[in-house]
């Protein structure tokens, strides 16, 4: 990859950074994201940081050839511990689990004051994600789901706001599917979930060859209900 050129994936979560906005990009890896954003003019302060030593010397390395290190400060630290509050006006956190993206902003949540919006991209557990926002005054106000090299990411973008208003009386499963992303119900949502209903269906043979038990028979009427919920929501 350079720096004029991103992946579907990092491009999408590009395209929701307002134009002027400072941002931390944490978990920066190469930099790419906000070295793509100061060098197209999009953004003119960034902080890229990095907790392991690899990516943090690769980003030093990024941002020095591309001459923008008085824009793009590339900082050492754990998730949040890298900025001051006030400091940025976006977070955005990609390429991790929707469980350590969580652990991230509770563990840093006296760092967001000043934050205006949270750009996430969980590549598995997207749910953890939801939750967190709901419970901690996080709107959720767009959700993007993508296929790139045959991986499906999600994007979930929140801002500070009314956290019941993206959900209706079905909130579990739109916990779970996304509530914009079952309506919108695109080809890659779709190949998502047919995925894991056949994963579940596995479980639940499994399930329906062990020893019964009331645990078992609890976990596969949970099972069920589900793959007949998810079904329903995929099949119309
Ligand atoms: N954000 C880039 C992207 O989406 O392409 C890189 C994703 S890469 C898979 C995850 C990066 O997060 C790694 O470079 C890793 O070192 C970094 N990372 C993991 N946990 C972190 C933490 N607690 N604080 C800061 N960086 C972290």
């Amino acid at each position: 990859m350079n720096e004029t050129k991103l992946s579907k994936r990092l491009k999408t979560v590009a395209d929701f950074v307002k134009p002027g906005s400072s941002i931390a990009d944490i978990g920066s890896d190469h930099a790419y994201l906000p070295s793509y954003l100061c060098v197209n003019g999009q953004i003119h302060y960034a902080v890229a940081g990095e907790v392991n030593e690899g990516p943090y010397q690769s980003a030093l390395t990024q941002v020095k050839k591309l001459g923008i290190s008085n824009q793009v400060h590339v900082r050492k630290g754990n998730g949040l511990e890298v900025i001051s509050p006030q400091e940025v006006e976006h977070i955005i956190i990609a390429g991790m689990g929707g469980a350590l993206i969580t652990e991230i902003l509770e563990a840093g949540s006296d760092k967001l004051e000043g934050v205006n919006r949270l750009i996430l991209q969980p590549n598995v557990m997207a749910d953890r994600i939801r939750v967190w926002l709901k419970q901690n005054g996080w709107e959720l106000k767009y959700e993007v789901i993508l296929e790139e090299d045959e991986k499906i990411y999600e994007i979930l973008v929140a801002e500070r706001g009314n956290v019941d208003k993206p959900y209706s009386n079905n909130i579990d499963l739109e916990l779970l599917l996304g509530p914009f992303l079952m309506r919108e119900k695109n080809a890659a949502f779709i190949r998502k979930w047919t995925s894991e209903l056949y994963s579940w269906k596995r479980i639940l043979n499994q399930f329906e060859q062990a020893k019964e038990t009331g645990g078992v028979q609890r976990k596969k009427e949970e099972l069920t209900r589900l793959i007949s919920k998810v079904e329903e929501v995929i099949s119309t």
